[in-house]
């Protein structure tokens, strides 16, 4: 039986499709009833992409009986917009849903979210890296990912990141190294195009220039007086784990020895054999059985 699909859904459809293009996407049954609308909703910026600083997904699941029926609604990956303001949209858009039965509604749910972007055009998340948030002055930085950073804090991350890269390859044999370092987005670990050295020119954000000196109060002096005296008693116990001491301990031999864990079995043989893991060097191991090994 052939589905009868509601005109005024069609014709809302249509037209928003033609106004949004490839911000809007529809999800059409086989019998061609539209059932979920999705929008990327931006600040009307005059399509000047660089001055939007805030978006969201704009869900909207069309309900049988639509628009007679309202509708379900849910915000989707909102980018600089904060719990709060989020929690405003959506109270209004269910306000919208509910007053509004019988008329199709979608551009109307589309243009409210847009108006609110557009009011608080500013990102309302702190920065993820120094935790503060942005003062009206500071130097941030959206990525193409939609995640914002002081621009002061992105140059010390993408700085700190590369020295750490570049460490990292030096312990490596050649064949293993790679030249190619990117910096990626510290929240989404998408690759980030940016040029640190206009960055790193950027002044501190203006909440860690008036941030006052954390000086550590009695309570936390006690405190690390505390863990200063279990750090001891722990590493007099062998309990501490040295980074560079546990590399050396793990080494890959040929000759003359090694010993293959397996479970809790210890097996001795030649290094022909190329299963499970192998451990040598005239030191003692253990594996994650706990079980102690000693080699000669
Ligand atoms: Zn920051
Ligand atoms: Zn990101």
């Amino acid at each position: 039986m052939e589905e009868q699909v509601d005109e005024r859904v069609l014709e809302e459809i249509e037209a928003l499709e033609a106004i949004l293009m490839d911000d809007v996407s529809v999800k059409k049954s086989t019998g061609g009833t539209p059932y979920l609308v999705e929008a990327d909703v931006f600040p009307a910026t005059a399509d000047d992409t660089d001055q939007q600083y805030v978006r969201v997904t704009l869900e909207v699941k069309l309900n049988p009986g639509y628009p007679d029926n309202p509708p379900e609604v849910l915000l989707r990956n909102p980018r600089g917009l904060d719990d709060e303001r989020l929690r405003v949209i959506m109270e209004q858009i269910e306000e919208k849903c509910q007053s509004c039965c019988g008329d199709p509604i979608l551009y109307d749910l589309i243009e409210l979210v847009r108006e609110h972007l557009t009011s608080s055009n500013l990102p309302a998340c702190p920065c993820t890296i120094c935790l503060y948030g942005f003062s009206d002055g500071d130097h941030f930085i959206k990525t193409t990912c939609y995640h914002y950073y002081h621009a002061y804090c992105l140059a010390e991350h993408a700085t700190k990141t590369e020295k750490f890269f570049r460490e990292e390859q030096e312990k490596l044999p050649q064949f293993q190294r790679s030249q190619t370092f990117e910096v990626l987005c510290p929240i989404c670990r998408e690759p980030i195009k940016c040029d640190v050295e206009t960055l790193s020119k950027a002044p501190l954000p203006l909440a860690v220039q008036s941030a006052s000196i954390m000086e550590p109060d009695a309570k936390l002096r006690e405190l690390q007086d505390y863990m200063s005296a279990l750090y001891i008693q722990q590493k007099e116990k062998g309990g501490i784990i040295d980074p560079d001491a546990a590399d050396s301990k793990v080494l890959l031999v040929n000759e003359p020895y090694y010993v293959v864990i397996k479970s809790s079995q210890t097996v001795v043989g030649s290094s022909t054999s190329n299963s499970n893991h192998l451990y040598g060097g005239g030191e003692s191991c253990t594996n994650t059985e706990g079980v102690r090994l000693c080699l000669e």
